[in-house]
């Protein structure tokens, strides 16, 4: 069972691309926020030698890879755990996604959806390739995307600038959606949020705001990584288990600034587990997990939830049970993709707190 819970920022920029942070500035910014493990995602450049602890913090490299040739450059991808420039297959994400995975790396599309903010020069620069095969994830939630989509006038910029947690609320509903879209269709798709942290300055008139510093948005929307075991202090063997968590969806998208989400539970047991069935399939499962129904076609769904929130659970993109509380039991006997969202009212509104990844409860054989 999991023991271990890491805090965790997929999605950063230094200023090797658009950022405005050194390496070692960021690092220290990811500690005094309390991250765990992070990686460098800088636009298409990999940067060697930057990998190792720091104090309690592991930092990786990564990448994200876009093709320049498109105005806007649109259709961003995450590369995570890769060792070498990626820009020969920029233009070709299909080619660029079986290289992350050749190279034991896990990809991402960050920002699946996005809003232009024309007013200040931003461009829309959602993902357009929705064929492809093989990718680990999505990034569901991603702090600068959202932050981005209020832009739209300059009172309210410059309000939103100053007061940033009155407008963050939740993922995109049309992200949702399609995720639940590729997940209902049979795949396995991880979710994961991110900070896209560049902490640039942003003009409106006579305010300048350096929108955000690391540090805050390193305490803001996170990915909460599940092992059963501690983090090696051998930095190629983190590195694997890092990545192997990633892959396998254990893992959840917490909002941690409007409170710490560490200890959210998922978990599905199979009732066969109880009974003494010597062929019992896989009897409990936690997010990212396949698990079969079993004989008695039945299992049991448990969330426990470190704070008290408004906790739904949904299958295939549906409710199908909601509890304000700290925990929710439900029983299935319905194949499907089953996810939890929990909310808690922060600034007199509710906002999105946890996102949980899928537990894929399949029929019996
Ligand atoms: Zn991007
Ligand atoms: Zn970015």
């Amino acid at each position: 069972m999991i023991k271990y819970e890491y805090t965790a920022n997929f999605h950063q920029h230094t200023v090797y691309s658009d950022g405005t942070g050194t390496h070692s500035e960021v690092i220290r910014a990811g500690r005094e926020a309390g991250l765990q493990v992070m990686v460098f995602t800088d636009h298409n450049i990999f940067v060697p030698d930057k990998e190792g602890w720091h104090g309690d913090l592991l930092a990786l490299m990564g990448i994200e890879v876009n093709d320049t040739q498109q105005h806007p450059e649109h259709s961003h991808f995450l590369a995570l755990g890769v060792d070498r420039d990626l820009n020969e297959y920029a233009a070709d994400p299909q080619a660029l996604i079986n290289k992350v995975n050749q190279l034991g790396g896990a990809g991402f599309i960050a920002h699946p959806f996005e809003h232009a903010a024309p007013r200040f020069g931003e461009g829309e620069i959602p993902w357009k390739h929705w064929d492809v095969q093989g990718y680990t994830g999505l990034e569901i939630w991603n702090y600068m995307s959202e932050f981005k989509s209020f832009l739209t006038g300059k009172p309210r910029a410059a309000y939103a600038a100053f007061f940033p947690d009155r407008f963050i609320t939740a993922p995109f509903p049309e992200t949702l959606a399609k995720w639940d879209e590729l997940t209902r269709a049979g795949r396995k798709i991880v979710a994961i949020g991110g900070a896209d942290a560049h902490a640039q300055t942003y003009s409106m008139g006579p305010i300048t705001r350096k929108i955000f510093p690391y540090r805050y948005l390193f305490s803001a929307v996170r990915t909460h990584l599940l092992l059963d075991e501690p983090l090696s202090r051998d930095v190629p063997t983190a590195k694997k288990q890092v990545l192997d968590t990633l892959r396998a969806g254990h893992c959840f998208v917490a909002y941690d600034l409007i409170g710490d989400t560490t200890g959210f539970s998922f978990t599905a047991q199979n009732a066969d587990d109880q009974m003494i069935f010597s062929d019992a399939a896989t009897a409990v499962a936690i997010q990212g997990d396949e698990i079969t129904l079993g004989k008695l076609n039945m299992l049991t769904l448990s969330i426990t939830v470190p704070a008290r929130a408004e906790i739904r659970l949904l299958r295939d993109g549906e409710i199908v049970a909601t509890e304000r509380g700290q925990s929710l039991q439900f029983v299935v006997s319905k194949p499907g993709v089953y996810r939890v969202e929990c909310y808690k009212v922060h600034k007199t509104k509710w906002r999105g707190w946890i996102f949980s990844n899928p537990i894929y409860v399949r029929a019996a054989a």
